[in-house]
């Protein structure tokens, strides 16, 4: 199936059942995106800056951003005048500083807190205590120019479906928990980014409202990086 057929029919399944599609297009030409764009997908999403600004610069504006990858903070100035929304927050550091640039560009800049879930060494993240002990923070409280959105996190890459659901479930849970103590008069708190193409159902079954499709919609990734750097 093409680009525009895949896409077609990923959003009629998300629409249906009120989650967000966000077309995750790291590694792939501005072509394969104005493809995806033309069938009226906004929503992108991209791992790394310098290929998010470039992507940015050559594509229609009114594309809607999303960093989904880890943030160097000495990398914010690139993206703080444009980014539609930072899924991948880590630390109080970071949000400082995202903080910092969308004031200088008099802008407040949505932001996912990612919570680590898998059971690996590699992926960014906030423990769960790490979430709760920045949302109780004076230094969190004085940031004017971010706006928590919710929670983002990536479950273990493994075939077993038990333990990716658990993953997701113990998220669910948590999100809920964090709305109730931190955002219970604030609606703006509505997201739950969970699911990539291998387990966007199980994220679903488990409460995630904002799904992140890179290789379902535009075929496998072969190359690691857009550019040779
Ligand atoms: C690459 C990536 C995705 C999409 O991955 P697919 O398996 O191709 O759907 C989703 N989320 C994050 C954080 C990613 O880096």
């Amino acid at each position: 199936m093409s680009i525009a057929e895949n896409i077609k029919s990923l959003k009629k399944e998300t629409e249906l059942i009120h989650v967000s599609l966000i077309a995750v297009s790291k590694t792939k030409p501005v072509e394969d995106v104005l493809e995806a764009y033309h069938t009226g997908q906004r929503l992108f999403g991209e791992n790394m800056v310098q290929e998010l600004v470039e992507k940015y610069e050559q594509l229609p504006k009114d594309i809607q951003w999303h960093l989904i990858g880890h943030l160097q903070s000495n990398k914010v100035k690139y993206i703080a005048p444009f980014v539609s929304m930072i899924q991948s927050v880590d630390s109080l550091k970071l949000l400082q500083e995202i903080n910092k640039h969308a004031e200088k560009n008099n802008r407040i800049i949505d932001c996912l807190l990612q919570v680590y879930i898998a059971d690996e060494d590699t992926k960014f993240g906030l423990g769960f205590d790490e979430v709760i002990e920045l949302l109780r923070s004076e230094e969190f409280a004085k940031l004017g120019h971010i706006k928590i959105r919710g929670l983002m996190g990536i479950a273990t890459n493994t075939d077993n479906e038990k333990q990716v659901k658990d993953e997701y479930y113990e998220l669910k849970t948590f999100f809920d928990g964090i709305k109730q103590s931190f955002f219970r008069k604030d609606d703006a708190f509505d997201t739950l980014s969970m699911g990539m193409s291998a387990d966007y159902k199980i994220a679903v079954e488990q409460g995630s409202n904002m799904v992140r499709l890179g290789s379902t919609i535009f075929g496998k990734r072969i190359i690691k990086h857009w550019k040779n750097n």
